[in-house]
This record gives structure tokens, sequence and C-alpha cells, in this order.
């Protein structure tokens, strides 16, 4: 079974499509089958992964409004190894139409299903709003990976996180957990950044990935070039930080039971 993750938090431009994007390349370098997830009408993850967004007759959209199934909305990522279900324009529609839908939340849940035995990894890519977009991507999740930088306002944000992440698996997924909190674009130059990184690893304890992501601007070049960093400069410390991150999900990963599965009693 895969294991899906949500890459989530409700700010914007905190590093989550880049996590999401050279994760995805990560583990598909370690060998992992690796879906990406684009939930984003921005469609950066798509354009990030060299997939020309405006070109695309069945996005992650259609998917969720039942117009098409994961695998003939599914492209490869052009240069990497890992599949991705594309997103553009067309997504910000999904908000309004899926009101009509019974089960609205669970409709990505319910067609990522169909490819489970095909991926070991899902990782889905948030829009920052709470929106149903969003309760799509943390109910169709068994966890949730959330990139922060180390700043003032960091762990205020992220108690408003956790709050709405308790909410959902009280009121919708009871299997989701938080997996970590990665740090990213981080500059140890920066006192307060040390400061709040300590303050997070006494907070929440092993919940912080010991991979730390540099602030590094190979990573920020890569998407014009349509190649996750760790594709583009495989060299650069950007790169070589996520490697090690998946290295490192991958490794808790194999300290965690097996994914539930209340059909597969002998797996
Ligand atoms: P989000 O998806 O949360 O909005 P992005 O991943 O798009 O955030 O990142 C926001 C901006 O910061 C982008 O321009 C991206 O290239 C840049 N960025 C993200 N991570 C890093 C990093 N580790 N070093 C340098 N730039 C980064
Ligand atoms: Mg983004």
């Amino acid at each position: 079974m895969a294991r899906i993750f949500v890459i989530a938090n409700q700010k914007g431009g905190v590093g989550k499509t880049t996590t999401s994007v050279n994760l995805a390349a990560a583990l598909a370098r370690l060998g992992q089958r690796t879906l990406l997830v684009d939930l984003d009408p921005q469609g950066n993850a798509t354009m990030g992964s060299g997939i020309d967004k405006r070109s695309l007759k069945r996005t992650v959209y259609q998917v969720l409004i039942g117009l098409s199934d994961v695998v003939e909305a599914t492209r490869q990522a052009p240069g990497s190894d890992y599949a991705v279900l594309p997103a553009n324009r067309e997504l910000a529609g999904a908000e309004v139409e899926l009101v009509d839908f019974d089960e609205r939340e669970t409709r990505l849940k319910d067609a990522l299903a169909a490819v489970d035995d095909q991926y070991d990894f899902v990782l889905i890519d948030c829009p920052p709003s709470l929106s149903l977009l969003t309760l799509n991507g943390f109910c169709a999740a068994h966890g949730v990976i959330i990139p922060m930088q180390c700043e003032y306002f960091a762990l205020e944000g992220l108690s408003d996180l956790v709050n709405t992440i308790k909410k959902i698996h009280a009121n919708f997924n009871t299997e989701l957990k938080i997996i970590g909190l990665l740090r990213v674009m981080f500059d140890p130059r920066v006192t307060l950044s040390q400061q709040v990184s300590a303050q997070l690893e006494q907070h929440f304890g092993d919940k912080v990935f010991g991979t730390i992501i540099p602030r590094n601007v190979r990573l920020a070049e890569a998407p014009s070039y349509g190649l996750p960093g760790v594709v583009f400069d495989p060299q650069s410390k950007g790169a070589k930080a996520y490697m090690a991150f998946g290295a490192e999900l991958i490794e808790r990963m194999s300290k965690l039971e097996p994914v539930s599965d209340g059909l597969r009693r002998d797996a």
C-alpha cells in the first residue's frame, strides 16, 4: 500500500511546493515508486516538474469531479522518475462544483484508492488556504509533512495548523497524523532562526525531522528549467539536503507499522 502524505502549511511561500517536488524526485531516485499530486490551482508543482499546465486535457480537476480516473490523468515528470497528477487554473472551479456532490471531501481519497498498489509514496501539494481542496488532501492522507521557516511568527502559525489537523482528525480522518516538521530555507547565520529551530525541537521533540533544508538559490532556480532542484543540480547543498530528507523519511517509515488495510488481513 502507498503511504500518502500531504505537504501542508496554511501560509503561502513557505516551501510547500519546493518540498513536494524535491521530495518526490528524491524518493524516486531512492527507488521508491512515487506519485506527486498537485492540488493547487496555481499548478506550480506541475510546472516545476516540467509539465506545461496549459496543454493539459486531463488534470486532478477532472479526477475530482469524476470525469477522469487517476491513471488517465497522470503524466511522467520529464527528466525525473516520478509520476504527476497535474493541476491548472481549472481546479479553482472544483471548489464550487464539488458542493453538489455527496461526500465531497473524500473525492481524492476515493480516486487514489484505484492506484494504491502502484506506488510506495503519494505526495500531495496543497494550496495555502484551508479550502475544500485542502480538505480533500487531508482526507486522502495518512500523514502531514509541515515545511516551515524558522521565523518569529512560525510557532504561532504552527499552533493554528496543529488545531486544524486535530479537527480534521476528529471529524473526517482518524488515520491522519503529523509525520513531522521540516525546517526549510534555513539560514544558520541568523540567530533568530537558530532560536526558533531550538524551540521547535523543545516543543515537538522527534516530530522535528533531523534533516534541515538550507536556503539555496539552486532550489529557487530549478523550477524555471522545469526540473526539481534534486535533478537540476544534484551537487548543490539544497539538492543534497532533499536527498537526505528522502532517506530520513524512508527510514522513519520502516520503523512504523505498515499502513492499516482493513481488506488485506494477510498483508
Ligand atoms: P509554497 O508552495 O509554500 O507557496 P514555494 O515552494 O513555492 O512555497 O516557495 C516559495 C519561494 O521560495 C519560491 O520562489 C521558491 O523557489 C523559494 N524557495 C523555497 N525553498 C527554498 C530554499 N530552500 N532555498 C531558496 N529558495 C527557496
Ligand atoms: Mg505552492
